[in-house]
This record gives C-alpha cells, structure tokens and sequence, in this order.
C-alpha cells in the first residue's frame, strides 16, 4: 500500500512473480536485518550469517542462471530486492553490488568453468562478490588505474591498491580491475581474486584488507582498502579469457549499475516521504498539528510529486533494461537525476522533524547520511552530466 496515492501505482514491471519476491525480501529486512542495524553499525559489517539467510531466502542472484545457482529471474527481480531494501531503511547489505554488480559480471563475461566456480556459491551467500576499480589516484578517471597483473607462465601477479571498496571484509572474490597491457583502455582486464585458498581456507598470500574506512554514513557496511602485493592466480581467473577486455566490459555493465542506484534512490526517496508524512501528523506544536501548517503541507505536496515522477521515469528506463535497450546516456540520466532528488527529497523530509531529524535512531536520519554518496558512487553526477553532454 502506498500512502501518497490516492490511486495504487504499480510499476509495470511488477508481474506476478517479481511480486512474490518482494514480498520475500520485505520480510527478510524487517525480521533479518532492520532489527540488528545499530549492531552492525557498531561491528562496521553485518553477519556472515545475514549473507547466509539471504540466500537460504532465494534473494542473492535472483537473475541469475538456475544452473549455476541463480534464481532464473531478470533485473526486475534484482530491482523488486533492492526496492524493498530501500524501504525497509536498510543500509548495511551490499546487496546491490553482489547482486546486482559482481553476479552480472560473471553471468556476462565468465567462461563456464568461473560460472560454475564461483556463481553457486554467491546464490548461497557463502561467497560475497566485491568489485575494486577505484584507486587512491584513480577513481572517475579509470583509464588511469595503476594496479598492474604481469603474466609469469601460467599465474598472474598482481600488485596495486584499492580504495573505497565495498563488501571488502566479507568478500570471497573481488573482481580487480588491473592493466595487463599497455596504457589507456586497452590495456585494462578485469581478474577475479579469491581472497581465500578455496580447498583450505588460507588466506591468499600478498592479499591484504586495509582498515574500515570511517564514512559519515553506510556503518553498517564494510567499505575498505585492499593491498595487493604480487598476489598469484591462475591465468583462468581472467575474466572471460582475453586479456585487454575490461574496459569494453566495464562499460557494458556500468548502465545496469547506474539503474540499480536509481532504484535505491527512488524508494530511500519514497520512504522519506512516508516517514515526514507520518511524523507530522503525530508531531504538534503552536497547539496544531505539524501537519496543519501550509508550509508542511506544500512541501509534501512537493516531494510526494517528484518522488511520482521519479519513479514512473525509473519504470521507463527498468522496461529499456529488461528490453536490452537501456543506452549509457539514459543510464547516466537516471543515475544523476534521481540520486539529486533523492538528495533534495531527504533534506526536505527531514527539516519537518525539526531536531528529532538528526538523531540517528530516527530512520530519517539515516536516510539523510546514507543519501549523499549516491552522487558519488557509480560515476560521480558531473561524470554523468559529461557524459550526457557530450552525447548531446
Ligand atoms: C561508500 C563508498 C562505496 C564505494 N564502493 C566502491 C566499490 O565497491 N568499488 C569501487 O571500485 N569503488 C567504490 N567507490 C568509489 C567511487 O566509485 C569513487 O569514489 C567515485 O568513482 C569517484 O572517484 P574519486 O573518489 O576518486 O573522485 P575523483 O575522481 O577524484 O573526483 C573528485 C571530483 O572531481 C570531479 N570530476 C572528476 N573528473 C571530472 C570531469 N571529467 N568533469 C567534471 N568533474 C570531474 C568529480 O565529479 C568529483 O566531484 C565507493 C565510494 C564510496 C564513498
């Protein structure tokens, strides 16, 4: 039930079964995650064991291949679990990258030895998938990435850093985005790094995980640095077999990435505007309600609208995807677009609760922390404006 509409909307890529589905996940995150959220704030990670129930409860690669584990869905599946994710106010799964980000990765690009290798164990939650492209001096310009992975017989070695990686405590494999050539992007491959022998549990030599990185929100997740210090794997651990591609593949898959951060930033929006709208209502002061004031009134009036509109233009670009035909610039448009008013949105939906806003305990004040690197993350909002400006 959605109580900004007099009407329900529901988005059209809602079929039955997907709907099923978010039904799961809405029980997952109020029973299984909400609940512990201050304590994983405090650990800086959630539990092995919330990775675990996920995938007991169907929803880790929901699209992803039955063979190897999946769930034999599409995006809207994917879409439907970061959706509820959102609304239940979780911020501390990294869902959305094993998911939506490292899973695809292996479904497009893996031969069917990594297939097989590594996607059944993502599905069961046993392996977390994390993705390490950005570098301390390397983050929007990824053609200048400087971690290097030299061929000797039949092993890569691997040296560089890694910065700002999510997932990183829990992580089993980590795609790292390396040069195996020359300079620009042709050189660029992408190396899937298990960060533990997998027959004994050793941790894998010349790996090593930095400290937790102490953001001004998203605590509960485990966004970290990596080392590589001539860290070895077997040539097979190569992205889709050819050395020079990760650039072509990293372009390939960043619209579906760029989609899965509007979805998050459409529903946290969402949800903004249920919690205000519920607050003021309860809240008095001057002997009315907070709600009786114009000015409340208009600004719900305000954000419950962009919020609408928002989301029927999520809905746009979720059917392109599902068509195949979501392009880069659409991709970045909904990326930049939606994550600004997610911003706005918040901000505005916490000034009704006055002080009670920044309080932490308040899920608005949650909201508001966890809002702000949607414009960062992905493709910085000016990355995105350059790119739809140079297509214009
Ligand atoms: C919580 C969190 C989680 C993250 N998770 C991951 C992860 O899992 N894996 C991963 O690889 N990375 C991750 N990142 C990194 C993120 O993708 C980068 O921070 C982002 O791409 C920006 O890179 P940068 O920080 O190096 O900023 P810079 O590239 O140094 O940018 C600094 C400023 O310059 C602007 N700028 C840069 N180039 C241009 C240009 N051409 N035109 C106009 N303006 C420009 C930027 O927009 C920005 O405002 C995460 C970051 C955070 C904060």
């Amino acid at each position: 039930m959605n109580m900004l509409l007099p009407s329900p909307y529901v988005s059209p890529w809602l079929s039955d079964d997907v709907a099923d589905l978010a039904g799961v996940a809405r029980n997952f995150f109020k029973t299984e995650v909400v609940p512990h959220l201050e304590r994983f704030d405090e650990q800086r990670q959630v539990d092995a064991e919330t990775w675990l129930a996920a995938g007991r409860a169907g929803l880790l690669c929901a699209a992803g291949s039955p063979e190897f584990g999946g769930g034999g869905g599409t995006f809207a599946h994917e879409a439907a679990v970061m959706w509820e994710q959102a609304k239940s106010g979780d911020d501390s799964l990294g869902y959305a990258v094993h998911s939506g980000i490292v899973a695809p990765y292996l479904e497009a690009f893996g031969t069917t030895e990594q297939k097989a290798r590594w996607l059944p164990g993502m599905a069961t939650g046993e392996t977390v998938g994390a993705i390490a492209m950005t570098e301390p001096g390397a983050g929007s310009d990824l053609q200048n990435i400087r971690t290097t992975a030299r061929l000797e017989g039949d092993d890569y070695v691997i040296s560089g850093s890694k910065t700002f990686i999510s997932n990183a405590s829990h992580a089993g494999i980590v795609i790292v985005v390396c040069r195996t050539g020359g300079e620009g992007a042709q050189g660029i491959s992408l190396i899937v790094v298990e960060t533990k022998d997998p027959a004994t549990g050793e941790p894998t030599p010349g790996f090593e995980r930095g400290r937790v990185l102490d953001k001004i929100g998203l605590h509960g997740q485990d966004t970290r640095e990596l080392h590589f210090s001539d860290v070895r794997v077997p040539a097979a651990n190569l992205l889709g077999g050819e050395p020079g591609q990760g650039f072509y593949q990293l372009m390939n898959q960043l619209p579906q990435e760029r989609l899965a951060i509007a979805v998050g930033a459409v529903a946290a929006a969402e949800y903004a505007v249920e919690l205000a709208t519920a607050y003021v209502k309860e809240r008095e002061a001057f002997g009315r309600r907070v709600a009786d004031f114009q000015n409340t009134r208009f600004t719900l009036a305000e954000v419950s609208t962009e919020v609408l509109a928002a989301r029927t233009f999520l809905d746009h670009c979720i059917q392109l995807h599902l068509e195949g035909r979501l392009d880069p610039v659409t991709a970045s448009r909904v990326k930049y677009w939606t994550t600004d008013l997610q911003c706005s949105v918040v901000d505005r939906c916490l000034q009704l609760f006055g002080g009670y806003g920044y309080m932490r305990e308040y899920p608005i004040a949650r909201l508001y922390a966890a809002a702000r690197v949607q414009k960062i993350y992905g493709g910085t909002n000016e990355i995105m404006k350059d790119l739809i400006g140079r297509f214009l």
